[in-house]
C-alpha cells in the first residue's frame, strides 16, 4: 500500500526533463508547482532557461499554478509574474488549506491534478493528503542543473525509513 511519504512518482529527474507526454498519458492536465529547488535555486534569482523552455511548453497542454511554502511574496510574485503562473506564496505545506484552496479554485477532476516538488516532507504529504498525484524532481543548484547531493531529501528519506 502506498503511504502519506510516497510520490506517485519518483521521478529522479530535474522538471525540465519530464515529458509531458507522460502526464497527459497518466490523465494530467493541472499542475500545482513547487517554486524554490523545483524552478529555480533557493538563493538564486534567474530562472534557468530550461525551466522557462520547459514552462512555456507546458502551458500548451496544463493548466499550472505555482505553489511556494517561501514567505516572501516580493519574491515568489516576481517569479510568477515572469513565468506568467497564478501563484501562492506562504503556503504551509504539507498543511492542506492553501492547496485545497487552489484545488478549489483550478476546477480541475483531482484525478487530473499532479503536484511537482523537490521534497518529501512538504510537497509529497500535502498532495497525497489532498488526493491528488504527487511527483517528486530533483532539486536545482545555482548552475540550474540539478544537485549530486540533495541532503535534505537524504534526511528525509532517512527519517521515512526509521518511522516505517
Ligand atoms: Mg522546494
Amino acid at each position: 500500500m502506498r503511504s502519506i511519504v510516497d510520490a506517485y512518482w519518483d521521478s529522479k529527474l530535474p522538471i525540465y526533463d519530464i515529458t509531458l507526454s507522460k502526464l497527459q498519458k497518466d490523465g494530467i492536465n493541472c499542475l500545482l508547482i513547487d517554486v524554490d529547488g523545483t524552478l529555480i535555486n533557493r538563493k538564486s534569482s534567474k530562472i534557468p532557461n530550461a525551466v522557462k523552455n520547459w514552462i512555456n511548453e507546458s502551458k500548451k497542454f496544463f493548466s499550472l499554478y505555482l505553489i511556494s511554502n517561501n514567505p516572501s511574496e516580493k519574491r515568489i510574485s516576481k517569479i510568477a509574474k515572469e513565468l506568467e503562473i497564478r501563484y501562492k506564496f506562504n503556503a504551509l505545506k504539507p498543511r492542506k488549506k492553501v492547496t485545497q484552496d487552489v484545488i478549489r479554485e483550478i476546477k480541475c477532476d483531482s484525478k487530473s491534478i499532479a503536484i511537482i516538488g523537490d521534497r518529501i516532507f512538504t510537497d509529497i504529504i500535502v498532495g497525497n493528503r489532498c488526493n491528488i498525484k504527487t511527483i517528486l524532481v530533483k532539486r536545482l543548484g545555482k548552475d540550474g542543473l540539478p544537485i549530486k547531493l540533495n541532503l535534505t531529501l537524504l534526511i528525509e528519506e532517512l527519517i521515512i525509513f526509521f518511522i516505517k
